[in-house]
């Protein structure tokens, strides 16, 4: 088969693939099998870079940097909505509307209200040219690579969509992929997210496109806006983009009456925690595109549109005690023990306080009757007390100021909300807590070993640190209580196997505050051994991408610390691996160094990505766009005429592939 026939249908294939599962929900191939496919695109098209196009599946995975995103003005304006928080509002607002358009029946179409960032899609010909953030509604932020790598927005639409058009929705991160990636924060020993509307606005404002992949970011959409459109109603636009490949939620209904309205939102007012995303009301649409027209825009909202504002769900029960848990950082986190009550379908016995400064704003104190209630945050929170029902016996609280666990003065640093027990080496939870990171799946992965174990071999005297891991011999563990010969062999193994664990994983392992996987990833790649490493200053390692200075500084004060050096001494001698393997190492130099690259048009020998690899094997960076701060522009075949000039204006020397093959 002619090569670009069989790009175009794996292209083909994969979207359809794509489409099946991330906007229908319904899997129409193993992950396996996706992968494969995807791998063997990816290769056709590193190949044949003649075949590039802007909105294939492979550009799901990200890659470009931006430094800065750049503002767009909106060529429709994004209006804001009026709220309502009540059905007599409600009323009042059909009412105004009735008579403005006289006799005529007024039909709605109710929607949800998703919880996230509100997006502006542009779409030229069926494919996506720009994603753009709400801003201040009249001019937003540029992040179509960030949008691009959000498995449901379509790149390519199907079939009977108009030439040009804007279509508007939100980016919202559903509760389960929002509470893995707090899983794996906390397992980094990094602060969860406070909620998943935060962090999805959050993501779209990352640099590395790459990390936005990674995050489980869906986009729901609710309207389109341009001209000649040929629209006639509001459900009709939500059946059309529906049909061109967009993810429109179907709980969207069409409601003749005010009483079908009330009703839409007594149903969803109840059943809304078994949606997977966070809503926070109803909006309520007249549905007749005429009678939006006639209706028009106040300065700053639709006056056909009105959102319906849900009230959070809110119990009151007993707090019957504070505790406070040591985490493996040290952080010191209090928790309400609460009389067990129901809310929002889950029974509630403990809540997060947060810190000492959230629990003396509100005044909480032991025995006090407190409001619990569940916003989009996965952990209830108390938001006030019940002072008429406050205890004539109660008295302030007073948060501990020594370590619950090992008894040692709490430390406070200025701007941190949190109190920490300063006893790293000493501090039991502190101690097992690192050397559960250290073990766990994506760091040492040690197999045979598990939490408790870990546990049971530091309270029996027989570990303090993770590099004592590997002197444990069968013989020290057999007496142990549940362990079992077999099981004593394979977690020997398991701790001699982990010296084959790659450099960047061990790195993530140590445990170094604020290092979680991808920080790790990226300081083993700029460093490439321990050694220089540990010699890096801060405003070196700030010079990496993607580590600002609170990752810097946590990395120096970790290897100023004699006892962390010591410990990485002793897991030198055991022979795990401090340095990217050689095989990795065998093409890479620091020809680049210091040097940025920007890559643009089609080449003749190497594929962009090659080139771009190439570049940062040598240790050159790849930037997104052309400034003062780019060394050289490497131009190939078909680049847009506007990098040119910008190059030229910027006197950045504008080079060949042959050129660039020549500096190395
Ligand atoms: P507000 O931010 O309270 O002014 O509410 C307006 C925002 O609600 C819009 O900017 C949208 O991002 C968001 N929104 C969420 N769901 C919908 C929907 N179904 N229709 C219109 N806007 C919505
Ligand atoms: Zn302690």
């Amino acid at each position: 088969m002619e090569i670009k026939q069989k790009i175009e249908n794996l292209r083909t294939e994969l979207r359809e693939h794509n489409y099946n599962y991330y906007v229908l929900d319904n899997a129409t191939i193993s992950d396996f099998e996706f992968d494969m496919k995807l791998k063997e695109l990816q290769a056709l098209e590193a190949k044949h870079p003649e075949f590039y196009d802007a909105s294939s599946p492979t550009l799901r995975v990200g890659g470009t940097i931006t430094k800065s995103f750049e503002t767009v003005v909106h060529e429709h304006r994004m209006y804001s909505l009026d709220n309502s928080y009540s059905k007599e509002d409600l009323e009042d607002w059909e009412k105004r509307i009735q008579r403005i358009l006289g006799d005529a029946p007024v039909e709605f179409t109710c929607e949800l209200k998703y919880d996230g960032a509100s997006i502006s899609l542009t779409y030229e010909n069926g494919q996506l040219v720009k994603g753009v953030t709400r801003g201040d509604g009249f001019q937003g932020d540029d992040v179509t690579s960030n949008i691009k790598t959000i498995r449901s927005v379509p790149l390519q639409l199907k079939g009977g969509y108009p030439p040009k058009f804007d279509i508007r929705g939100e980016i919202v991160l559903p509760f389960e992929g929002f509470a893995k990636m707090n899983q794996e924060r906390i397992e980094n020993g990094e602060d969860p997210y406070m909620n998943p509307r935060n962090t999805a606005s959050g993501s779209l404002k990352l640099q590395d496109s790459a990390l936005v992949a990674e995050r489980p970011l869906d986009c729901l959409l609710y309207s389109i806006v341009g001209v000649n459109l040929k629209l006639e109603s509001q459900s009709q636009m939500l059946e059309k983009a529906r049909d061109w490949g967009f993810k429109v939620p179907k709980a969207a209904k069409l409601c003749k009456t005010t009483e079908e309205v009330l009703e839409f939102i007594d149903h969803w007012d109840k059943h809304r925690h078994e949606l997977p995303y966070e809503t926070d009301g109803v909006v309520i649409k007249v549905n007749s595109i005429q009678h939006q027209e006639e209706l028009g825009y106040t300065s700053k909202s639709p006056r056909w549109a009105m959102a319906y504002k849900f009230k959070a769900e809110q119990v009151s029960t007993v707090l019957n005690e504070i505790t406070y848990q040591v985490g493996r950082t040290g952080a010191i986190t209090p928790v309400a023990n609460l009389e067990p009550v129901l809310l929002a379908g889950t029974t509630v016995k403990r809540a997060s306080l947060h810190n000492a400064d959230q629990i003396e704003k509100l005044d909480i104190r032991e025995g006090d009757t407190v409001f619990v209630e569940k916003g989009g945050e996965i952990i209830p929170k108390i938001v006030g007390v019940d002072f008429t029902k406050r205890p004539i016996s109660s008295q302030p609280t007073q948060y501990i100021d020594h370590c619950p666990e090992c008894n040692t003065p709490l430390e406070r640093t200025e701007g941190d909300a949190k109190h920490y027990c300063p006893n790293e080496y000493g501090c039991p939870p502190q101690i097992t807590g690192r050397i559960q990171h250290y073990i766990s799946r994506k760091a040492m992965d040690i197999e045979g070993l598990g939490g408790e174990t870990v546990e049971l071999l530091f309270k029996e005297g027989l570990i303090e640190n993770y590099a004592d891991l590997y002197l444990l011999t069968k013989e020290q563990l057999i007496p142990l209580e549940r362990m079992a010969e077999k099981s004593a062999e394979n977690l020997v193994k398991g701790v001699a196997e982990s010296v084959k664990i790659p450099f960047e994983r061990v790195l993530f392992a140590l445990g170094i505050r604020f290092v979680g996987e991808t920080v790790a990833k990226k300081l083993a790649k700029a460093y490439k051994n321990i050694d220089s490493l540990m010699m890096a200053t801060v405003e070196e390692l700030m010079t990496v991408d993607e580590i600002g200075q609170r990752i810097a500084e946590s990395v120096v004060s970790f290897f100023s610390n004699w006892i962390n050096m010591e410990i990485i001494s002793r897991l030198k001698g055991y022979g795990v691996q401090f340095e990217v393997s050689a095989d990795k190492l065998e093409n890479q130099t620091d020809l680049l160094k210091g040097q940025t690259f920007v890559v643009s048009g089609v080449f003749e020998t190497l594929s962009r990505d090659e080139l771009k690899k190439l570049i940062e094997d040598n240790g050159g960076k790849v930037g997104s766009s052309i400034s003062s701060k780019t060394s050289y522009l490497v131009a190939g075949d078909k680049m847009g005429p506007s990098k040119r000039t910008k190059a030229e204006g910027l006197g950045v020397p504008i080079i060949s592939e042959t050129d660039f093959m020549n500096m190395l």
